[in-house]
């Protein structure tokens, strides 16, 4: 039992079942009972690490990306350096060590964190207390000032809530989230067809749609093309819109029912990268890969960059470096290593020349 659990209850009980869209919402960041909203999530004692966590080389490489990005979109001054969902601030914290490798660049940051959980803005305030460049927050993309902008989203898109429908008689039926006879909460679908969904499919089959994600890159690319720069997506996904749902809950390092927990868990689904990349083509944005992440690494240098740490590095830290580059840009097992399930996507205005990473 979770207060949140209880909450989601009652809202059940007075209003009828919800849908998982706003389920998920509730449980990621409901303003106090949400999992971002309670904790910092992330590291060896949370519930998962991330790549930034796992190597300061990865923050470097994207900064890196950002200054090529920046150099080919003309390199405006000022420029926005935009992070959407920073978590520890980690991967800010360097990109900003690398900005000066231009100095053009590292002056003509403006530095904007998106961010809605206030215990997260904290820890990413305490990271970037000694930044080079003065950081601004703002609790929705939309508040980002407007001008040419280099945008790095890494794991953030999989948070963002998701709509299924379910096929039942012929029809695609909304899935909701409802309440048993003795209170739990339980899996339901909506009484009214959904008109607008034309896909063809077996009874029983589900497609998942990330329409927050969707009306999100819909928005940022209107920008890109507009104002110009570029936005980089890292996340673990897939290439082709399929049907079938990937919705996860993990708790302590393991999977978990995403109906059991609510705010206890952390609860994401894959990131659609073909219907992403639909949603910024529509507003005429230029779209790079997806690629793999261990493509993306690989390309910009990420053996090289290993390489020239351990040079400086004792035994221990040798292998910490090698074992990091593994995890990152390696393709064995799925759970160990990085490199195959994230994918790397970047969308520029459709003057920009391609990018490194995406050759
Ligand atoms: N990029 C970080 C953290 C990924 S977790 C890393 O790689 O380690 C997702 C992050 O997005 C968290 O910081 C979370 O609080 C934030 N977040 C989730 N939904 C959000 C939303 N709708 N708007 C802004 N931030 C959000």
């Amino acid at each position: 039992m979770t207060a949140l659990r209880d909450e989601i209850a009652s809202i059940i009980a007075q209003h009828g079942p919800i849908t998982l869209e706003h389920y998920m919402s509730l449980c990621l960041s409901h303003p106090t009972l949400g999992y971002y909203m309670t904790r910092d999530p992330f590291g060896p004692s949370g519930d998962f690490i991330t790549a930034p966590d796992i190597s300061q080389m990865f923050g470097e490489l994207l900064g890196l990306w950002a200054i090529e990005a920046w150099r080919a979109a003309g390199a405006p001054s000022p420029v926005r350096l935009v992070e959407l969902g920073p978590g520890r601030g980690t991967l800010m914290a360097d990109v900003l060590r690398v900005a000066p490798v231009s100095a053009p660049f590292a002056q003509a940051i403006d530095v904007h964190l998106v961010e809605t959980s206030p215990a997260l803005e904290s820890v990413q305030r305490r990271m970037l207390a000694n930044a080079s460049r003065p950081v601004t927050w703002s609790g929705d993309f939309k508040h980002v000032p407007h001008g040419p902008s280099i945008i790095l989203a890494n794991e953030f898109f999989d948070a963002l809530p998701v709509r299924h429908f379910v096929r039942i008689d012929g029809s695609w039926r909304e899935r909701l989230v409802g309440l048993s006879d003795d209170g739990a909460l339980v899996f339901g679908a909506a009484q009214h067809a959904e008109p607008n969904l034309r896909v063809d499919a077996p009874e029983g089959a589900i497609v998942e749609i990330g329409a927050v994600a969707l009306r999100l890159m819909t928005d940022i690319a209107r920008r890109i093309v507009k104002e110009r720069g570029a936005l980089l997506v890292v996340d673990y996904g897939y290439l082709e819109t399929s049907l079938g749902e990937t919705l996860q809950a993990v708790e302590g390092h393991a999977y978990a029912d995403p109906l059991a927990h609510p705010g206890e868990a952390d609860i994401t689904a894959h990131v659609d990268f073909a219907a992403l990349a639909r949603a910024a083509k529509a507003q005429g944005a230029k779209v790079l890969g997806p690629v793999t992440q261990g493509h993306f690494l690989d390309q910009l240098g990420i053996a090289r960059r290993a390489e020239t740490l351990s040079r400086q590095a004792n035994p221990e830290q040798c292998s910490d470096i090698a074992a990091a580059l593994e995890r990152l840009a390696g393709s064995g097992d799925a759970k160990a290593h990085m490199g195959e399930v994230f994918k790397a996507m970047a969308i520029t205005h459709p003057d920009m020349p391609a990018l490194p990473g995406f050759l």
